[in-house]
């Protein structure tokens, strides 16, 4: 079991593609349900598996957008009645330009932020905590937070999708959190031998 810290970026299982979810019932809960505090702990919208340690299809996101409801199983709902969601090996399928830049930030790298690309209207296939599966249909920031919680289970992380240049911008700072995390991987590993 992961611990409840979030896993910054230097740690090589933010670039693991997570496996996917064989395991429903109780034991996914509990890894939902600890996903979620951790992720409202750090104020974040979104949190996916391998920043909690663990290389799976699995995030979950809190995205109360009032001015675009979601369709859930083609069922028009307010997302505050759905919200926190659960969503395991999910499947990305982008439905409309067109793309919009927006800030972006990422619990895995404090203090870094940037512009990036996404598409504005998405929808993503999913298997609830009971393995019962699911079809999303979300815009604006749900729609930007699907993505980049997506990604995140395919090893791939905001900083790849940011516009050139604030990727220039950031890079300074993203080589020091990386050296940081390494050193101190490095260390707990040194304590633990
Ligand atoms: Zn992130």
């Amino acid at each position: 079991m992961a611990s409840d810290s979030i896993h910054l970026y230097g740690d090589p299982i933010l670039r693991t593609r997570g496996e996917a979810v064989r395991e429903f019932g109780p034991p996914l809960v509990a890894i939902g349900e600890a996903m979620i505090k951790t992720m409202h702990k750090a104020n974040g919208i979104g949190l996916a598996a391998p920043q909690f340690g663990l290389a799976l299809q699995l995030f979950v996101v809190d995205v109360d957008d009032p001015e675009h409801p979601i369709i859930l199983d083609g069922k028009k709902v307010p997302a505050d009645l759905v919200m926190p969601l659960v969503l395991a090996n999910p499947k990305l399928t982008i439905l409309e330009g067109p793309a919009k830049i927006c800030s972006e930030g990422c619990l895995s790298f404090p203090g870094i932020t940037g512009e990036v690309e996404r598409i504005e209207k998405v929808r993503v296939d999913y298997s609830d905590t009971e393995g019962k599966p699911h079809a999303l249909e979300a815009q604006g920031l749900l729609a930007r937070c699907l993505q980049h919680e997506f990604d995140h289970c395919q090893g791939v992380l905001f900083i790849d999708r940011m516009t050139r240049a604030h990727q220039i911008l950031v890079a300074s700072k993203v080589k020091k959190l990386q050296r940081q995390t390494a050193a101190e991987l490095k260390a707990l590993k040194k304590k633990n031998a």
